[in-house]
Parts: structure tokens; sequence; C-alpha cells
């Protein structure tokens, strides 16, 4: 039944407008903004149209020449020896490591990377003679050091559908760590598409915090969820993860193999540790409570002074003390309220009942002050409006 009683709270809610004063549980110290905070920014709005990069990704292929060369270049930063194709696509030169691996220009840390790949149609089974790691081998080598593999693997024994390679490298794997949680590879001549979410370790000196995550939707299933690096990309060995510069390029590896890649787009992403003001990992006391000044001094700055013994300005001041109950906000608060007992004692029944709907309001914003602390369970002015709500019967 509880459990009930929540989904009809968040309907209820949905249709609800935030307007100004208190809504939610006020601040605390992990948190700088109230639930449903009317003053919290909102998100930067971003176009993100049907089969378009998202307005503010960076796009590093749109099958131009142009931006090939712009954003493109060999590991010296020499123009690349790769080849635009005719489908939109760069392709790594076949043969062995021809071209070498394809690196942006451009240097990124914590990202969400979109790119399609292709293998041609009549790439054929595996050969034995080459081996399962030459059918399509590329990657997608985040930061230059965590490989997302590129591989054909959409099933390369008819019979029997089994991949002969090796789990943690097939496509979708996180090379040398962890297989993709199911094959959802298309077969040789489709585009295959990768969405990855890349969050890099996080390193203080020498002692590493977090050792980073990725996360992959491969043809938009999810293969890789989260998953916590273990090292830095290799093979046969175990490499442990090291401390590196917090933006280095991307790159596609040359295995030898021709593989196709378009619609290359990126956006950068903060740590999940950048964020210090409200809830995660990286909340910081210090920060939370700067912040809550902050907003409570904004606040503050706008009630009208010397401060009025009105409903408003007490709802005002109950906002700003939610935030930093402290200095000359508590005072004000003080003052004010004695002042607004003060009224409230000399009101008579008929004003009580002209201002039973902001008076209530008041006292619904005072319990979320007194349910968390802010406001002590003797608050005076919220006696004084229950003793009214009961004598006028508003109690329900
Ligand atoms: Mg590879």
């Amino acid at each position: 039944m509880k459990k009930m009683n929540y989904v009809c709270a968040a309907v209820a809610c949905a249709a609800t407008p935030v307007l100004a004063g208190i809504y939610g549980d006020p601040a605390d110290a992990v948190h700088a903004w109230s639930v449903h905070d009317h003053n919290r920014p909102n998100p930067v709005k971003v176009e993100a149209e049907a089969g378009r990069p998202p307005s503010d990704a960076v796009v590093l292929f749109d099958g131009t020449k142009e931006s090939f060369e712009k954003n493109w270049s060999d590991e010296k930063g020499n123009p690349s020896k790769w080849r635009l194709g005719a489908d939109g696509d760069f392709y790594c030169v076949p043969g062995w490591k021809n071209g070498g691996a394809i690196y942006t220009r451009g240097s990124f840390g914590d990202c969400q990377l979109h790119l399609e790949y292709r293998h041609a149609a009549d790439i054929g089974l595996v050969s034995d003679k080459k081996g399962p790691q030459m059918h399509g081998n590329s990657g997608v080598f985040l930061m230059s050091n965590y490989e997302i593999q590129v591989l054909e693997s959409y099933g390369t024994n008819p019979a029997d559908m089994k991949n002969p390679n090796y789990a943690d490298g097939q496509a979708g794997a996180v090379y040398a760590e962890n297989p993709p949680m199911v094959n959802p590879a298309r077969k040789p001549g489709q585009w295959q598409v990768y969405d990855i979410i890349f969050h890099q370790p996080v390193w203080e000196g020498l002692r590493m915090v977090h050792p980073g995550s990725v996360t992959v939707l491969f043809n938009g299933v999810v293969v890789q969820d989260h998953w916590e690096m273990e090292g830095l990309t290799t093979h046969k060995v175990r490499r442990p993860l090291a401390p590196h510069a917090a933006k280095l390029p991307l790159f596609f590896q040359d295995h030898g193999c021709e593989v196709h890649f378009r619609n290359i787009w990126i956006r950068e992403i903060p740590s999940r540790y950048a964020n210090v003001t409200h809830g995660g990992p990286g909340a910081d006391e210090n920060a939370v409570m700067a912040l809550r000044r902050k907003t409570a001094a904004k606040l503050f700055a706008k009630i009208e002074k010397p401060v009025k013994p009105t409903i408003e300005n007490m709802e005002a001041l109950a906002e700003v003390i939610g935030y930093a109950r402290e200095g000359a906000y508590e005072k004000t608060w003080k003052e004010t309220a004695v002042a607004f007992h003060g009224v409230l004692d000399k009101m008579t029944d008929a004003e009580w009942t002209a201002k039973k709907d902001a008076l209530l309001k008041l006292r619904e914003e005072l319990d979320t002050l007194i349910r968390n602390g802010v406001v002590p369970q003797s608050c005076g002015t919220r006696k004084r409006i229950s003793a009214a709500a009961l004598r006028l019967g508003w109690e329900k």
C-alpha cells in the first residue's frame, strides 16, 4: 500500500508547479539544494534531433575531407595514411600496419563517444591461418590507453555460431579485461554502432581515488555496464592503472585489417567527482556550505529591510534559514518571528479566515523545516497556526 502512495504522490507532484518558498526537504551537509529546489539552475539546453549529433557535440568526422584532415592525424601529428571511403567513412589501410593508428588531433578526458564501424561484407570466415584476432581487428583507444575492441564478431562458424575469439577480445570487450555481456554484432557489411560513456580513473597524486568506468552500448544494447577499469590496455599480461594527463587523444587501432568508420562525435562530460556541491562521490561539505551561504545571501538580499512581520516575509526568511541558519539570518528570523507572533495574537477570527490558505502554506513549510531539524518542534509560529486551525475547523 505504501508503494502505491508513493506512486500517487509522484503523479500528483508532476502536475504541481514548483513556486517560490519551501517545497521539499532543505539543503543538508552534502546537498546544497533542497528537493525540487526552484533556486537550482536548470540544465543547459541541447538540441538533439533524431539521427544528428547533439548540438554541443564535437563532430570528429562527418564524412568530409575537411573534418578528416582537421581532426585526425597519425601518432606524430602528421596527416593520416588512412583513406576516405565512398560511404561517408574513412578506413584503415589493409595490410600489416601500413597506416598506423589514427589519432584525434584534440585531447579528451571523460566523454560520451558515438561512432559507427563496418567490415567488408565479403570478409568471410575467420582464417585459420591468420587467426581470429586478424578478423577485422581495430579498437577504440579512449585516452590512448583503454581499448574497446573492434572486431568482426557476428559469428564466424555458421554451423554452431561459435566465435573462436577469446571472449575478452571480441567486439564490445574492454580488451583483455571484460567480455561484452552479450554479442549484438550485426553481419559483416552492416554498420555497427558504439555509444560509449567513459570516466577516466581519478587520482590524488599516486593514490587512486576511483579506477574510472566505461559503459558501452553496442548497436543499442548495453554490453559494458559501468565497468571499472582494472588496467591500461595491453596484451597477454595485466598492466596496472597509472596516472596520466587529464586529457589525451583517442585513437583507432591499426591491426592490419580493413575497418571503416563514420559518424564520429564526442561530448566531453564532467567527472562525477567534479560535482562537489550536491550529492555524488565528490560532495565536499565545505563547498556545499559555501554554495548554501551564497544562495541564502541572494535570497536574503531580496527581502525589503527593515523586515516587516508578514506571512510573505516569514516564508522568505524560512527559505533563507533552510540554506543557512546563522548570523544575520538567524537574528532576523528570530526577531521577525517575535513580531509576527504579536501580529497573529491580535488577529480576529475573520482575519485568520481571510488568510487561511497562506497561513496553512506557511505551516506546511515550517513542518518541512521541523522534520529536517532546521526549526525546533516548539516553533511558536506553527503552534499559533495549528491552534487557530483547530479552533476554526480547518483541520481535515
Ligand atoms: Mg583491437
